[in-house]
């Protein structure tokens, strides 16, 4: 028999939901209680960063849903959806630090049955930086987090800076669709050594992981640059560059310096620019990025 639904937070209760229509019967529940509902989606093999995220919806709603899917529709055919590390019972211990309410961890047969043909295409910002080495890449992602507002119904939905240009293309889908969902942005949470986290970083062999330290060093070079009035794009471009280059397991994707609501590439930088990277270092795809502040 189906156990009662918990309107009430007691302690450490997590529930953990497979099933699409259960999702949808208990998040309609939720709102006719009048509780909100925050929301994190993931694709799991959870670090501090996705935990920082579920830590902040918790402090501001009464319901936090966590979805954990890896959705092999953002991923090109030769990317690695495969060997994407995969968890569950790793994630639903980790999770119980930070006050998470249900875990939703849909299949892939029931999110994408044999007859599903339908896409959700963002324009202009998802077709620079990873939207142009990476096709076909934010239409995976807007179609899956549609479905997954569409389910979970959340009040807000929380996504890291770390995926920058994702949040931009979420935040445009969200405003150009109507969804009645509030998207929060989050600081990028890094390794006390500066590197980014992220589930991919276990790929990394100890070598790599060293030389990934390029990244964060690559990012504070632009912010000296910068604090030192340098404004042309193209120099601080190049100087970062060539730090990255300077690591010889390191191969740039990009290097872009960008508006950071249109992602349009600039040339001089403006008081907010974003620096944005991507680098394959070995067979593993990282980015970084940060807001570079001219004039402050
Ligand atoms: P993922 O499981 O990698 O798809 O990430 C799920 C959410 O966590 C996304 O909104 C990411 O931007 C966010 N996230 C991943 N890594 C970090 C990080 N190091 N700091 C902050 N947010 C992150």
């Amino acid at each position: 028999m189906e156990r009662p639904f918990l309107f009430v937070r007691e302690g450490m209760v997590i529930q953990h939901i497979r099933d699409i229509k259960l999702m949808q019967k208990r998040s309609l529940e939720i709102r006719q209680h009048g509780k909100s509902i925050g929301f994190v989606p993931t694709m799991g093999y959870f670090h501090d960063g996705h935990i920082e995220l579920m830590k902040y919806v918790r402090n501001r709603c009464d319901l936090v849903i966590v979805s954990i899917f890896v959705n092999a529709i953002q991923f090109g055919p030769n990317e690695d959806f495969q060997k994407y590390p995969r968890d569950i019972d790793r994630d639903l211990k980790f999770v119980k630090q930070a006050g998470v309410d249900i875990v939703f961890n849909p299949e892939h047969k029931d999110m994408y049955p044999d007859n599903f043909q339908t896409g959700v295409s963002v324009g202009k910002v998802t077709k620079y930086l990873c939207g142009a080495s990476r096709p076909g890449h934010f239409n995976g992602v807007t179609t899956i987090v549609s479905k997954l507002f569409n389910i979970v119904k959340p009040d807000i939905a929380v996504f890291g800076e770390k995926d920058f240009q994702q949040l931009v293309t979420i935040k445009q889908m969200v405003t150009d669709l109507n969804m009645s969902v509030t998207v929060i942005g989050r600081p990028i949470v890094r390794e006390t050594d500066g590197l980014a986290m992220s589930s991919r970083n276990i790929y990394l062999s100890v070598e790599e992981r060293k030389a990934a330290l390029g990244l964060k060093k690559s990012i504070e070079l632009a912010k000296r640059m910068v604090s030192m009035n340098e404004n042309d794009c193209k120099k601080i471009i190049h100087a970062v560059k060539n730090e990255l280059l300077s690591k010889s397991c390191i191969k740039i994707d990009y290097v872009q310096l960008c508006d950071t609501e249109t992602l349009e590439p600039v040339e001089k930088i403006k008081q907010k620019t974003l620096l944005a990277l991507a680098v394959f270092i070995g067979s593993t795809r990282l980015i970084d990025n940060c807001i570079l502040d001219f004039g402050v």
